[in-house]
């Protein structure tokens, strides 16, 4: 037996970190005997790649672990209560809002080995999928079938439709089809006790609040998703795609305004600026025409003749609107290689800088023209590098500071760009997100859209959702996020039981 003496600091100092190593020793070693030794992860190097997501904060978990089932992950939450500890779940951590970092020294569950198609049911067009599915294989695995899965995020190839619904993403042909939580129709959930339940059903109707649409965009916050209703749309009978080049911003988006007040409702409408387009050029070698300030990617689908007609007119709105150039997807291959530009023009910034961050704020399309002006000011003003592109069909922008995320400087000014176009956004009667979420991005500019009785009635709704158990924290769920800084000591909050946060986690640090 060791015998320590706690008189010197030093000595109480060491004892505390051995024994917050026993603690978490023994919260690993239960971990692995549900989930297997090989899928805990808590040795430093390794949890340096869970740190981080597409944003830009960081922050070490305490461990991560890979749970098979949702037996498995509902085994993890009961565990996790005993070491007072709480969860951030993790899909592919490419959200850009920073929603899955682990704040608070959090154990990571990350859902990646729950990636099976359980079920596609052709007749009623939906599917049940685990969280862990990349979101284009499902439109890969139903293609035979004539099927799709209409949200598609640009980054599909490797983000997880867990991920997705918790963020209620978007992508490029959501603009005619709706986002995330226009095609999830129920899920499983594991709540903070570690019960398992579904939420929302197979139907299309079904009586009582709407917990699943509540659910749906909430940032991990709520609980565990472990299964997933989806619903699968029709392959169309044609799609047609064009890609139109201007001399200025200003003609691109009044070519959006035009085609969408003339009645039309492309499958996708999206812009790309002038440094997006030098970005793309040594990467993707587009061949833009010389001397593009913008392009912008029509994309129509539907029934063959109302195809061709649309997109006939669709071009004299860009002729009308000075466009420089025009073209037209001949085949699959012609079309598949204007949308490799597009999306993976956020990658293709890496020729420009060596970090970006990409900005997600929401406007009226009326008033595109007028906030990119801006956005372009705050860039001058302010020295940094601003790229664009986005979706502007739906007014959601995405304007990429460019930067070094090395320099603590240039992180600064990123930062303070981005909050002032989020600003921008709001003024123009916009919103703060259109896709990416709160996280800790955006956590301390909601006040500029909700007041505190908003922020109140948001986290009530947590507390109707995490609170299953009166021993468990409202923050048991991905903490610190969402909510201004500072506004977590209200009444919501106090409902914790003080034993159970006893050094208010700060014991793991
Ligand atoms: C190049 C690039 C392009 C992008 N383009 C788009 C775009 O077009 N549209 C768009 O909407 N987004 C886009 N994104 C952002 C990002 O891909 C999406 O937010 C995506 O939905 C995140 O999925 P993920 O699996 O990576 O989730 P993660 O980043 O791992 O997690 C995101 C959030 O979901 C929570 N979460 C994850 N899984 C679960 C689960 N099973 N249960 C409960 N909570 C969970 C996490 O706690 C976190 O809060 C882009 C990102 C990049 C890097």
């Amino acid at each position: 037996m060791i015998i320590i003496s706690l008189n010197s600091d030093k000595n109480k100092e060491k004892t505390y970190s051995w024994l917050v190593m026993l603690k978490i020793k023994s919260l690993v070693e239960e971990l692995a005997h549900v989930v297997g030794a090989d899928n805990v992860v808590w040795e430093k190097e390794d949890l340096i790649v869970y740190e981080y997501d597409g944003s830009i904060d960081r922050s070490l978990p305490l461990a991560v672990v890979l749970p098979g089932s949702a037996a498995e992950v509902s085994k993890c939450v009961k565990i996790s209560n005993k070491y007072n500890c709480s969860i951030v779940a993790r899909g592919a951590g490419t959200g850009l809002s920073g929603g899955a970092v682990p704040l608070k020294q959090s154990l990571v569950i990350c859902l990646t080995r729950l990636k099976r198609i359980i079920e596609v049911d052709e007749k009623n067009r939906l599917s049940v999928v685990e969280p862990g599915v990349v979101n284009i294989k499902l439109s890969d695995a139903i293609k035979d079938k004539g099927l799709f899965y209409a949200p598609d995020p640009s980054s599909q190839k490797a983000c997880t439709i867990g991920g997705n619904v918790s963020e209620n993403a978007g992508g490029p042909h959501c603009f005619s089809l709706g986002v995330t939580t226009n095609h999830v129709l129920g899920m499983e959930i594991v709540l903070s006790n570690g019960e398992i339940t579904w939420i929302g059903a197979k139907s299309r109707s079904y009586t009582g609040y709407d917990l699943r649409g509540a659910f749906i965009g909430s940032e991990g916050t709520f609980g565990i998703i472990t299964k997933i209703i989806v619903r699968l749309m029709k392959i169309p009978e044609s799609v047609s795609t064009i890609l139109a080049a201007f001399k200025s911003m200003d003609d691109a988006s009044n070519t959006v305004s035009e085609v969408i007040s003339a009645g039309m409702i492309p499958a996708a409408l999206e812009m790309m600026d002038r440094i997006t387009i030098e970005a793309c050029e040594p990467v993707y070698n587009p061949k833009y025409p010389k001397g593009s300030e913008a392009v912008l990617l029509i994309e129509i689908d539907g029934i063959t003749e109302s195809v061709k007609e649309e997109i006939d007119i669709v071009k004299k709105i860009c002729t009308q609107n000075n466009s420089i150039e025009i073209r037209q997807a001949n085949n699959e291959s012609d079309r598949v290689k204007l949308w490799e530009t597009r999306k993976g023009a956020i990658g293709a910034y890496g020729t420009i800088a060596p970090t970006y961050y990409l900005v997600d704020g929401v406007v009226p399309r009326t008033k595109l023209t007028e906030v990119l002006r801006e956005v372009k000011n705050i860039g001058r003003k302010l020295e940094v590098t601003i790229g664009n592109v986005f979706h502007a069909g739906d007014g959601n922008i995405h304007p990429a500071i460019l930067f070094d995320g090395r320099k603590k400087t240039e992180v600064n000014q990123a930062i303070r760009a981005g909050g002032e176009i989020l600003e921008v956004c709001v003024k123009a009667g916009g919103a703060l997100s259109g896709e990416h979420g709160i996280g800790t991005e955006k956590q301390d500019y909601m006040r500029l859209v909700f007041n505190e009785e908003d922020l109140r009635a948001m986290k009530k709704l947590r507390a109707a959702f995490v609170q299953t158990d009166k021993n468990v924290d409202v923050e048991k769920f991905n903490p610190y996020k969402i909510f201004p800084r500072g506004s977590n000591d209200d009444e919501i909050y106090k409902l914790n039981d003080p034993e159970f946060y006893p050094t208010g986690g700060e014991e793991w640090a």
